[in-house]
């Protein structure tokens, strides 16, 4: 359960993919799947332009440069990086004040995030998601209808630099029918909702009781 009297901290779960992939919307849908509040998404800070439809404080904390790099030197972010010219990074308080509290949390990150999360948290479990083909990532980025063509030829260029990290995670989906890896993803969450010391403390009182 996630509330504040939570006797056990939130999993937190790296998604990484090569843009257009599909981790915003394979998260997205899972979130949407278990809507009971046991899980969120952090939303990213990034001093990139809104794309349109893009909301802030929803999809991302648009940011300029110079609010970017105050936020830097005052430790704000648990993580942060530049990512296609841009920067990108997670707000400390919402990751560290959600584990608290129970929920599990998703961090949407690029590869050079994810090698500073895991010093950080050790227990982070890390996804890695790949699209069937180069062709299909290319389709994917050019459906999504949100990029220009240099923008998406940058993104491509940059696809497989990024997908060269793969094996720094602890799992890896291939992402061509959406509903399989969906169900893939929130098997993986579930498991780990369920590896021994979580449980030991969530289920203290029955243990005790079971053994006596
Ligand atoms: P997308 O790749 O099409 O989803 O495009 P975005 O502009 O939303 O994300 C660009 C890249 O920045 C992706 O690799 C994200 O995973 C990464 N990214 C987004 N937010 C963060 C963040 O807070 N920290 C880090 N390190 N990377 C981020
Ligand atoms: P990312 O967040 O990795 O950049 P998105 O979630 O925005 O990727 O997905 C890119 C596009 O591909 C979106 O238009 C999305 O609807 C589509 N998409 C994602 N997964 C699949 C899939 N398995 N099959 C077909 N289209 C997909
Ligand atoms: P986009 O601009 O398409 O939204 O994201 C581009 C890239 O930035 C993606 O690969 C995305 O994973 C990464 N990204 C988004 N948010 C963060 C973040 O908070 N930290 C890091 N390190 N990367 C991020």
């Amino acid at each position: 359960m996630a509330t504040s009297m939570a006797t056990h901290s939130g999993n937190l779960f790296i998604i990484a993919a090569p843009s257009g992939a599909g981790k915003s919307s394979l998260i997205k849908a899972l979130l949407e799947k278990h809507s009971d509040r046991s899980m969120q998404v952090s939303v990213s800070s990034t001093t990139r332009a809104p794309r349109p439809g893009e909301e802030n404080g929803v999809h991302y904390h648009f940011l300029t440069v110079p609010e970017f790099e105050q936020r830097i030197d005052r430790g704000e972010f648990y993580e942060w990086a530049r990512v296609f010219d841009n920067y990108y990074g997670t707000s400390r308080k919402v990751v560290e004040q959600s584990l608290a509290a129970g929920i599990d949390v998703f961090l949407d990150i690029d590869w050079q995030g994810a090698q500073q999360v895991r010093e950080h948290h050790p227990q982070t479990r890390s996804v890695f998601i790949v699209p069937p083909s180069l062709e299909i990532l290319e389709q994917r980025l050019r459906q999504r209808g949100q990029d220009s063509d240099e923008v998406i030829a940058k993104r491509m260029a940059k696809a497989q630099a990024e997908m060269s990290h793969y094996h720094e995670f602890d799992y890896l989906l291939v992402n061509d029918d959406f509903d399989d890896t969906l169900t893939q993803l929130e098997h993986i969450v579930m498991a780990q909702r369920c590896r021994m010391p979580l449980q030991q403390v969530r289920y203290g009182e029955t243990l005790k009781e079971l053994l006596g």
